[in-house]
């Protein structure tokens, strides 16, 4: 098959076309280089000039601040899972804000680190919402607190940050990043792994205050080590060269052809929105997992009536060219993946998939 699909994969996730595009091209060789963005040296001056746009796209698109230092790290964002607490906690104590299955990895690898404590959880409830302030008990001591800003499995995301007071905050941003503008000031880390909203599998994108790079406990292996990382500018070892090169093509199409991050907010809305049109007017056929007040723009996750109709539905769905519409096993049911470069025209297809199943089926 050559023909592209529908993609609503929970990542890695569909990529714009024209970055595909220019990849493609750049794959044999460089115009004006002559070797391959797959072959070319992390320490060309081409590569130096790549990791130069990338980090000046990203401080454009999320207005960084200049006492923030973005890195570009590898392990994905499982790995920043442990590297938070190995950097950050030291001998005090460290709040977690779990609204899903990845808030509750982050938490479960922290206590193997260090002491950490649940502020909240909405376990008990099945993920489905983010709490109120007033649900949160934050320690006013700890050496931070950690959330996620948007649940990928569960389809649950923050609106706004939690309130903590002055407690520096943490987030794991990895689906949601670049989706939407973000007040960093309020953060003391933001990370995220590519591959759900910036680029390919391979590089994790780590925002974090110059401030917070002063906790690194000395003898701290040097790829674990968020200061020595910043002070070697993320090429203390090989980077990988050429996802970091997706992710600048990615903030590049985002600032040329969509404009920035607020007129991405505002296409990524209109896209969930149809979703949940459909869900919220089927009369309980389709049942969103989420609360309405909590549902993530980037995540869409519902059941059917029953596993059949669900079978069936995903069936039906990839044969009209709508594909990865699983939702993951935890949960069950559906999800649609619907990152900044799933056009709004794959969402009406899959929007009017829905409503036809609907009919015929209810
Ligand atoms: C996908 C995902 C992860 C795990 O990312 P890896 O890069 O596979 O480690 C963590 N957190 C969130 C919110 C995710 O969506």
């Amino acid at each position: 098959m050559t023909e592209r699909v529908w993609n609503f994969s929970a990542g890695p996730a569909v990529l714009p076309l024209p970055v595909l595009q220019e990849a493609q091209r750049d794959l044999l060789a460089l115009p004006g280089v002559g070797i391959s963005v797959l072959e070319i040296s992390h320490r060309s001056k081409w590569f130096d000039a790549i990791l130069e746009e990338t980090e000046a796209n990203l401080r454009q698109l999320l207005n960084i601040p200049a006492h923030y230092r973005v890195l570009f790290l590898q392990g994905g964002a499982s790995l920043q899972f442990a590297m938070v607490p190995m950097n950050l906690l030291g001998d005090g104590s460290a709040d977690y804000i779990v609204t899903g299955s990845w808030g509750e990895k982050a938490f479960q690898e922290a206590v193997k680190i260090g002491k950490a404590r649940i502020a909240w959880t909405g376990k008990s409830e099945h993920f489905v919402r983010t709490p109120r302030p007033d649900e949160l008990d934050i320690d006013p001591n700890a050496a931070y607190v950690h959330f996620t800003s948007n649940e990928t499995i569960q389809g649950v995301e923050f609106q706004q940050e939690p309130p903590v007071g002055e407690v520096p905050l943490v987030c794991d941003a990895s689906s949601d990043f670049l989706s939407r503008p973000l007040p960093i000031e309020r953060y003391a880390l933001i990370y995220a792994g590519a591959q759900k909203n910036a680029g390919p599998a391979g590089v994790t994108i780590v925002i974090i205050r110059e401030d917070m790079l002063e906790r690194t406990p000395p003898n701290m292996p040097a790829m674990l080590d968020y200061r020595l990382q910043a002070e070697h500018k993320s090429v203390y070892n090989t980077p990988p060269v050429f996802a970091i090169y997706l992710v600048m093509l990615v903030t590049r199409w985002l600032i040329n052809e969509i404009g920035g991050l607020e007129r991405m907010q505002q296409i990524n809305r209109q896209k969930a929105s149809l979703l949940y049109e459909v869900i919220d007017q089927s009369n309980g056929f389709y049942r969103g997992h989420a609360h309405p007040e909590c549902r993530s723009v980037m995540n869409v996750t519902w059941r059917l009536p029953n596993e059949e109709l669900e079978k069936a539905f995903l069936q039906e769905a990839q044969a009209h060219g709508l594909y990865e519409l699983k939702g993951h096993r935890s949960v069950g049911g559906c999800r649609a993946s619907i990152y900044n470069a799933m056009p709004l025209e794959g969402v009406h297809a899959l929007r009017d998939f829905m409503r036809d199943f609907l009919q015929r089926k209810a």
